[in-house]
């Protein structure tokens, strides 16, 4: 009931030059059974968007601002990112909430702002190293959850994204059975707050997903998909994680 979704965000990385990787992809993945989202840099979303309509890959954005227009130099609006072609948009990543000092309720605010052009948004949450360690987990992603998701989300316009943050560009994982424990106290929250809806929510594990470990991570109960950074770059890597899910 959950269509499974292999999410790349390619950060601040990527060219012009980088389309030929978008290509092979394309190539190599004609009519997937899975849903693949690129969010690259917002300069090359239109760039990817050439082939609308031929391929089946969806385009993202990587943060909009609240608002629709106006006056905030060097930011970026959801109508604007539909407008170059993305259908979704990842708002609150940790790099965002981190560079940023983006606090919960504005990356609602984004969400919202989102939801309002029609984007799915991809809210991400996730805890610090040290909050695990000090036993914190569900406790954090729990209160991010609450606070990051707006209450008109749905299933179809809402994906959560669990990125630990110190398991994003280290090499470290969480075992199985950590990550299966977030993402069934994610259910079970989204459950006491949107009811029966909360089972079309697709749950996306994020950090240091690759293609050694992509399997492993796909056969954990409620993970539908994942947010690859790294690995999402070139297609030799991106593409073995999209055929393990
Ligand atoms: P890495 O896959 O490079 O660890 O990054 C994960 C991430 O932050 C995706 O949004």
């Amino acid at each position: 009931m959950r269509r499974r979704l292999a999410a790349g965000n390619w950060k601040m990385n990527g060219t012009a030059a980088s389309l030929s990787e978008v290509e092979k992809l394309l190539q190599a993945h004609v009519s997937p059974s899975v849903e693949i989202l690129l969010c690259p840099p917002a300069t090359l979303i239109a760039q990817m968007n050439w082939k609308k309509g031929q391929h089946p890959l969806a385009l993202g954005g990587q943060d909009c601002h609240a608002e629709a227009s106006g006056a905030h130099t060097g930011d970026i609006s959801a109508a604007q990112l539909r407008d170059a072609g993305a259908t979704f948009v990842i708002v609150g990543h940790s790099e965002r909430r981190t560079d940023h000092k983006e606090t919960d309720e504005q990356v609602r605010a984004k969400a919202e702002a989102a939801h309002e052009e029609g984007l799915v948004a991809v809210v991400c949450i996730g805890e610090t190293l040290a909050e695990r360690e000090g036993g914190h987990t569900l406790d954090v992603v729990s209160r991010q959850l609450e606070h990051s998701v707006p209450e008109g989300a749905t299933g179809e316009n809402t994906v959560i994204a669990y990125e630990p943050v110190w398991a994003i560009g280290t090499g470290l994982t969480p075992t199985s059975e950590q990550i299966a424990e977030v993402h069934q106290a994610l259910r079970s929250r989204l459950s006491a707050r949107f009811g029966a809806d909360a089972a079309f929510f697709r749950l996306l594990y994020g950090g240091s997903v690759k293609p050694s470990n992509a399997a492993e991570i796909f056969a954990i109960p409620d993970v539908d998909g994942a947010l690859v950074g790294g690995a999402s770059l070139k297609a030799a890597d991106f593409s073995p994680i999209i055929a393990a899910l």
